[in-house]
């Protein structure tokens, strides 16, 4: 018999809020259930995260819960202490971060949850499809990775293996083994576009073990995979970084596949990354987590060669194929062949392009999304402007005419001629990608193009239709933005082409030239899939920067090398955390008021030295939708202090006179 009981709620405030329970709900309140409960002038869910049989506040204080919403708990309290955890990290609330967690049906309380006869269906394991027999490398990366699942030990591997080195092969091999064991599995795969393929991989082998969640399915049928895990009908999850909160009784193994990629970050409330969430979920249930990368992060590589986490390395391609040859155009040299200011299409990639027609393969060209910041570089010596103090790409601000940084706020006026050879040939870039399906149907009328970007896929279904087309051959050409960067598999693709490398490598983030490597690495293990041997053209205004360069040669140490010396002197990730805090609003002064303010407040509550306050600075893209967007940006190394000071400083403050603040701690993207 309950009286009382806490809940949290999803809104940022803190609580857990205390409510008396009336007496024919007392036999049925259970820790994860939800509940209706006046809340301010409203009625809001409520989450139980606890009962109680007497409280210290007098009975007629306190507000009485309305109406129990179900039957048996949302929530597991594994995932109820694993919330928490997360809203800790991430300065949300413990209700908002319980959001993250629960199908978003439930949110609303709309969707009921009944409980259902449990099915009895048990497949046969020998009914599953047949695995490869590893090779020698292979096996000694999975031998590491069976004795921890075997042990059940708590264990972070990262597999760093090119592409088409036989990755999966080993996620297939170790879910089978963590499937032996009794134990369930939890993959994560990047973004929407990789699960259709990657999907039919793993039901392929595992049948009706697997289930599926994706953002953009119906929320009916979201609902109805997640009851499936729930009441243990599929022991193997797939899905985008919400599926690592899949209510899994017992987690033996989390696979993170392309784990280098920026979507395992969840940028909206609650923000959270996947990967963090991974590693807190395996700790608690001493289950195995793999990170597998062509490409690794930066900062999962650095703590693989601390010993932090287990390195595993696949250094060769499946039956030796060979990697694509892969040839960097200097687009200055264009402009004089050319003789135009602006060439899109190299002569390079016209003569490749005209191959690709001629023996009936297909072609990928990559361009960047679109609303990028602008930037100014020189097309005659690929000088570009650079904060001194950030290292950043400076970003042109067409309202103030100025050059920004948009960590420090360091302002400079756009230069008249090149300071570095002094020519006239300084331009602001960054637009007009759009331009590259039109010029190629200039050049080749009878060329079967098709774009894919996040306009064209729009629509529900859109998406797969484009590529099941493609794949048929139906298009000679596919152009896209970064979400053709990965993951895909057609065979009959033997070109692919980077229209410009530059607008990755001038992103005004600290992480530009990682950005750089792993994007051209990763397009170029999109070429020659099949027999014939690929071919990759990157066209770029800088051909001698480090990242092109170690990726022509598909060197990742090289590139890490280099680039862990920058971050150590510049004092960024993964030598420090940061937190970045933007300010938004419709009236320009308000916002920079407001941010100064919070600044200052800052200022004080840092004693020591030890962070590092950058800004305020308009972000890169200053405004969107009619809203000014400032940022300060806190630098640490340790996070623990960034975000006891943001507790001190915001606490859970999200508005003040009309202006919003967000709160984002270990931000992937500064923009
Ligand atoms: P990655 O995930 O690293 O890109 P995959 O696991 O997809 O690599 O392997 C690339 C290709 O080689 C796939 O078609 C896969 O089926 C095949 N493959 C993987 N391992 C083996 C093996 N041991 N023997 C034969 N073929 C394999
Ligand atoms: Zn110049
Ligand atoms: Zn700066």
């Amino acid at each position: 018999m309950t009286k009382y009981l806490n809940v949290v709620v999803g809104l940022p405030v803190d609580g857990p809020f205390t409510y008396m329970v009336p007496e024919q709900y007392r036999d049925i309140v259970s820790v994860g259930k939800r509940v209706w409960v006046p809340f301010g002038r409203r009625n809001e869910i409520g989450y139980i995260i606890e009962l109680l049989e007497e409280v210290k506040i007098p009975d007629e204080k306190l507000k009485s819960i309305k109406k129990v919403i179900d039957s048996e708990p949302i929530i597991n309290k594994e995932l109820l202490s694993l919330t928490k955890k997360i809203a800790e990290y991430y300065c949300n609330s413990w209700g908002e971060s319980i959001e993250a967690v629960i199908p978003p049906g439930l949110k609303k309380g709309k969707v009921k949850l009944v409980p259902r006869e449990k099915s009895e269906k048990i497949i046969p394991d020998d009914d599953f499809k047949k695995d490869f027999q590893l090779n020698k490398i292979q096996k000694k990366a999975f031998d590491s990775i069976k004795e921890k699942i075997d042990s059940s030990k708590h264990s972070t591997f990262l597999l760093h293996g090119i592409t088409a080195s036989g990755k999966t092969e080993i996620y297939l091999q170790s879910i089978r083994e963590a499937h032996k064991m009794g134990k369930d599995c939890i993959v994560l795969v990047p973004e929407i576009s990789l699960t259709p393929q990657a999907c039919e991989r793993y039901t392929a082998r595992f049948k009706d073990k697997v289930a599926v969640l994706h953002s953009k399915m119906l929320n009916s049928h979201r609902f109805k995979e997640w009851q499936k895990i729930k009441e243990g009908n599929a022991s193997i999850v797939i899905g985008p970084r919400s599926a690592i909160f899949a209510p899994v009784k017992n987690l033996g193994l989390v696979i993170i596949d392309e784990e280098h990629e920026l979507t395992y970050k969840q940028e909206d409330v609650p923000r959270y990354d996947a990967r963090k969430v991974a590693k807190m979920r395996a700790e608690i249930n001493n289950a195995v987590l793999v990170l597998g990368s062509a490409t690794p992060s930066l900062e999962s590589y650095y703590k693989a060669k601390k010993g932090v986490y287990e390195l595993l390395h696949l250094p060769e391609r499946i039956r030796k194929r060979d990697l694509p040859e892969v040839q960097i155009i200097d687009m200055k040299d264009e402009i004089r062949k050319q003789r135009s200011h602006n060439p899109v299409l190299s002569i390079a990639l016209q003569e490749e392009l005209k191959k690709i027609i001629d023996n009936k393969k297909q072609a990928i060209l990559f361009l960047n999304r679109k609303g990028f910041a602008t930037y100014v570089h020189c097309i005659k010596c690929g000088y570009e402007e650079r904060c001194e103090k950030c290292n950043i790409a400076l970003t042109y601000h067409s309202g103030k005419n100025k050059l920004i940084c948009h960590y420090c706020n360091f302002q400079k006026d756009v230069p008249e001629v090149c300071p570095r050879c002094k020519s006239s040939y300084l331009r602001k870039h960054g637009k007009g990608t759009e331009k590259v399906v039109s010029d190629i149907k200039k050049i080749f009328p009878e060329i079967r193009v098709v774009r894919m970007d996040t306009e064209a896929t729009a629509k529900r279904g859109a998406h797969k239709q484009i590529l099941d087309k493609f794949k048929k051959h139906e298009y000679d050409v596919l152009v896209g933005t970064q979400m053709i960067a990965k993951g895909l598999d057609f065979p009959k693709v033997t070109l692919v082409g980077v229209i410009s490398a530059d607008t990755s490598l001038n992103l005004p983030d600290f992480r530009a030239a990682e950005r750089t490597f792993s994007l051209i690495t990763q397009v170029a293990g999109r070429a020659g899939r099949g027999d014939k041997k690929g071919k990759v053209i990157i066209q770029t205004y800088n051909p001698e920067h480090f990242s092109i360069i170690a990726s022509r040669k598909h060197n990742y140490e090289e590139f890490y090398n280099k680039e862990i010396k920058i971050r150590k002197n510049s004092d960024f990730p993964p030598f420090t955390n940061l937190a970045n805090i933007t300010f938004r609003g419709p009236k320009e002064d308000k916002v920079v008021s407001i941010a100064d303010e919070v600044c200052d407040l800052f200022s004080k509550n840092i004693k020591s030295k030890k962070i590092e306050i950058l800004g305020p600075a308009p972000s890169a893209i200053s405004k969107v939708k009619n809203k000014y967007r400032y940022n300060i940006i806190l630098n640490s190394k340790n996070v623990n202090d960034i975000i006891k000071v943001i507790k001190k400083t915001i606490g859970n403050t999200r508005r003040i006179k009309g202006v919003y603040i967000k709160i984002d701690v270990d931000p992937q993207n500064i923009l």
